[in-house]
């Protein structure tokens, strides 16, 4: 049984992490989606928010082994082995992405060895979308169709007009 965790911050859930989550989903044999407790001052959703949101998302649109918990501070090795998962699972969108992750790899192996961090290169299609750039576009009315769940513009719209 191989179990991988996507950890992040998921601020919010995009169809790139979609994506992730869904293709991974026929390799792995489960997917925990583990979103950061974490929230800092630049969120735009707290993390019960985040929680219930991307459960939504999962149930609609992805396969029954995929579930999603909340983390908060810690080792996100420890949270892997707490879990019984032995693969962390990452997205790769660019040479950037890659060198910060390569980082994240080789310092997480430190912690503990037999975990290995295994990485997806985002589809095309959703190469240019982050959770920061989908915040900057919400801000303006943007058009946000191509880049989120449809559950997740729901929410970001409602979130964006009580922020006004
Ligand atoms: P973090 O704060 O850990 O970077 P994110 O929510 O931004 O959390 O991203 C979680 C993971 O998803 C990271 O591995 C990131 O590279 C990957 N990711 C983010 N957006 C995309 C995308 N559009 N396509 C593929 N992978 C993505």
């Amino acid at each position: 049984m191989t179990k991988a965790i996507y950890a992040g911050s998921f601020d919010p859930f995009t169809l790139g992490h979609l994506d992730i989550v869904n293709r991974a989903a026929l390799i792995f044999d489960e997917i925990i989606i583990a979103i950061s407790k974490n929230t800092s001052k630049k969120s735009l959703f707290t993390s019960d928010e985040k929680l219930e949101m991307t459960k939504k998302v999962i149930k609609n649109h992805s396969p029954q082994n995929v579930k999603v918990i909340q983390f908060s501070d810690g080792l996100i090795v420890d949270l892997a082995k707490k879990e019984g998962a032995n693969v962390l699972l990452r997205g790769l969108r660019s040479s950037i992405d890659m060198e910060y992750e390569m980082n994240m790899a080789a310092a997480n192996k430190t912690q503990n060895k037999e975990i290995e961090s295994i990485f997806l290169m985002s589809d095309e299609k959703y190469r240019f979308v982050s959770s920061s750039l989908v915040k900057e576009l919400a801000e303006f009315d943007g058009d946000l169709s191509l880049m989120l769940p449809v559950e997740v513009i729901e929410s970001v719209e409602e979130k964006i007009r009580l922020k006004r």
